[in-house]
This record gives C-alpha cells, structure tokens and sequence, in this order.
C-alpha cells in the first residue's frame, strides 16, 4: 500500500517525489515506463529554466534530477502504468503484466507526447527518415539537407541546432506567421542555411525500401514541388498522455477539458479526492519544465494535506 503513487518521471513527476519525501511522507513511489528525465532530455537544448545560464542540452540538464529526487526515499520503479481507478477510498494502479498497486493518493505526471502531422507516408517511413526527435537523429543527416514541419518553438528551436549538424534546413510551415517565441524567429531568420517555406504543408513522404527520398509539399494556394531531402522532422505539437485515466466504460476517472488536459484547481487537484495532476498533462499549463517542476510541487504539498 503506497501513501502516493507518482505516475511519470519527468520534471513534474521527480520534483512531486522530492517534495513528498523530504516532506516526511515514507511510502511514495514513482513509476515510469521510460528513461526518467522525460521529454526534455530529447531537446537539443535549454536556455530558459532560471538558474542555468549556459545552455546544455536536455539530457544533460536532467541528469541529477533523479539522484536529488531519490536522496529523500523516493522509490522508483520502471514500469508502465496502465489504468488508474478508484475503489472505495483508494487507488488501483494497474501495471504492464497485470500487476496492480494500491495508493492512497495519486500523482498523475505522464506529460504529453509529439503529434502525427497526418501525411501520406509519415507512419510508413517513421524511423526510416520521419523523425519527431533532432537529438536522437540530426547526426544521421550531417552534411544533407533536411526538412522540419512546424511554426512552434520545438519546430524552430530543433531547425536551428539541426542547421549546425545539416547543410540546409527547410522549415514548413502552413502559414506565414509563428507561434514560436519572437527571439527564436528572429534566430532562425538570421541563419543562412535555413529556408522558410511557408504557407505550406507536407503532402507525402516519398522513398523506398532504404528510407526516404523526398517530400511532396502543397502551398495553400494548392501549387506543389518537392524537396529531395533524405530526413523530416515533424514537431507539429503535443498531445497529452491521458490515457491511463480511461475507464472500462469509456469514461475518464476525473473532468478533463475538451482537449484532453486534466482540470485542476490551483492546488493540483483534480475532482476527485486525492487524485492529483501536474506539468504538461494539466488544464492550461504553459509547457516548460519549471512550470511542470512547480506544479510537481504544489501537487506533492497538496497530496500531503489530503493524507493528513
Ligand atoms: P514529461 O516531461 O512529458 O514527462 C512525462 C513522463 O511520464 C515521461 O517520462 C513518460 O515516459 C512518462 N509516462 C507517460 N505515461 C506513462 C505511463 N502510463 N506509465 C509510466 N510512465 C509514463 N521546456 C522548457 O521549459 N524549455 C525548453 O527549452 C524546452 N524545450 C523543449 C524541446 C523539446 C524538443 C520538447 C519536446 C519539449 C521542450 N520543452 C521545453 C517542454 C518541456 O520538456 C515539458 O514542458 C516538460 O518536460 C513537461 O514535464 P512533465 O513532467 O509534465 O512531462
Ligand atoms: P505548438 O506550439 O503547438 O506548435 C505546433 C506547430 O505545428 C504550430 O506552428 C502549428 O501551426 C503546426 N501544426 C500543427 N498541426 C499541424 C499539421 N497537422 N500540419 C502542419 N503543421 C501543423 O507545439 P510545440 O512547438 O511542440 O510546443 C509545445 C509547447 O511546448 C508550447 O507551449 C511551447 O511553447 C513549449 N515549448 C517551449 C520551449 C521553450 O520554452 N524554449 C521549447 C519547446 C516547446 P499553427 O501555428 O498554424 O497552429
């Protein structure tokens, strides 16, 4: 029987365990089907959490999280969540292989994962020259010209490490106006192997059985052409991890918004007593990891008061 049961090992996930344990609670443990660290550790680079005024890269950054997180009795275990339910007055965690746990309280920390843009191909050749990661495989294509799809801060700030890697970097993007922050447009304007193709979308991916040879793009106003380039990254946004809190009948454990975030108040907390919610899964969140770190935080201190 665990006091909290922590789902996801990412900044929320880690800081809500170091909260909860240093905060004296003695049975929390922290699942996570993954490395932990979460998504960041699959960015090129962080330049925007206070504290760190070199940039590193999201790896990096994340290395002692654990460590510090686990210094007060946190337990972790890598395992992959499956269904969280309520029964009575407590929680049933079922995991990968059957298994199940049962929590007191529970912290619901799994984050968000990149979305498919939707093009003919992009799942076909997915790790074949479709990547959503520049990271993990920018080096495969030093020296080549790549494309990347998105007006987003990921699109934008991944073209720009991949365009120290690449000969050339296209940005796609279907309008002519980004969403990423101003200081990062003006970055990418600055650099002489980017192009900006805009008003345009990927079309399909064509290629063959040794990976991918090229993109078909399609202009708004319907004109095409196409780009040869033997790698495409795909950072077009994120959709929440929420599947866990499906229920048999369809139904989600708490309220969650349209979109799929999971509604909480100010305090992390979710509808549903003594289920909590932090970082990029939550109604609202702003998506960086100090915010995710904080709501770690407040949901670990919130979780607290319900268990006393
Ligand atoms: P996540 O980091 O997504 O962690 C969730 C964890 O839960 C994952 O490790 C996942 O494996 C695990 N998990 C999911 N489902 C389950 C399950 N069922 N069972 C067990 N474990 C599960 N933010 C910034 O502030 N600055 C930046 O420069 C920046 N750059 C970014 C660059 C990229 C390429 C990306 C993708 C994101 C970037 N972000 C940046 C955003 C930032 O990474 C996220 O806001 C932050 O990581 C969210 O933290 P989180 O703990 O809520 O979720
Ligand atoms: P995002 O901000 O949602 O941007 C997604 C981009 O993809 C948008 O430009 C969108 O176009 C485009 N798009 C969406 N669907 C598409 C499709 N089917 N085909 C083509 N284009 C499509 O996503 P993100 O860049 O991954 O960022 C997610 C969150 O993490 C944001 O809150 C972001 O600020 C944060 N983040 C922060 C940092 C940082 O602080 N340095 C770094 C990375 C991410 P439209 O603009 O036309 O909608």
């Amino acid at each position: 029987m665990l006091d909290i049961a922590i789902i996801g090992g990412g900044p929320a996930g880690l800081t809500a365990g170091m909260y909860a344990t240093r905060g004296g609670v003695k049975n929390v443990t922290l699942f996570e089907k993954g490395i932990l660290g979460g998504q960041i550790t699959q960015s090129s680079e962080i330049e925007n959490y206070p504290g760190y005024p070199n940039v590193v890269s999201g790896m990096d950054f994340m290395e002692h999280w654990p460590e510090q997180a686990m210094r007060f009795g946190l337990k972790h275990e890598t395992k992959e969540v499956l269904k969280v339910e309520k029964e009575n007055e407590l929680f049933n965690l079922t995991l990968t292989g059957g298994e199940s746990v049962k929590a007191k309280s529970v912290i619901v920390c799994t984050g968000s994962n990149p979305r498919s843009a939707g093009f003919e191909g992009e799942k076909e050749f997915f790790g074949r020259g479709v990547s959503s990661c520049a990271t993990c495989d920018g080096f495969f294509y030093k020296g080549k010209e790549v494309a990347v799809l998105g007006g987003g801060d990921t699109a934008l700030e991944e073209a720009l490490h991949l365009a120290k890697i690449c000969s050339k970097v296209y940005i796609i993007h279907r309008r002519d106006e980004f969403r990423a922050a101003p200081v990062t447009v003006e970055k990418v304007k600055k650099s002489p192997n980017i192009e900006l193709i805009l008003n345009a979308k990927i079309d399909r991916v064509f290629g063959g059985k040794m990976g991918v040879d090229g993109v078909e793009i399609i202009f708004n106003d319907k004109k095409k052409k196409e780009l040869l380039v033997p790698g495409i990254f795909v950072f077009v946004g994120m959709d929440v991890n929420n599947e866990i809190l499906k229920q048999n009948d369809g139904t989600f454990l708490c309220k969650m918004s349209k979109n799929g975030e999971v509604v909480v108040d100010l305090s992390m907390k979710t509808d549903v007593d003594g289920l909590f919610a932090a970082g990029d899964m939550r109604i609202q969140a702003p998506k960086q990891v100090v915010s995710a770190a904080g709501d770690g935080a407040i949901a670990a201190l919130s979780a607290m008061e319900f268990l006393n």
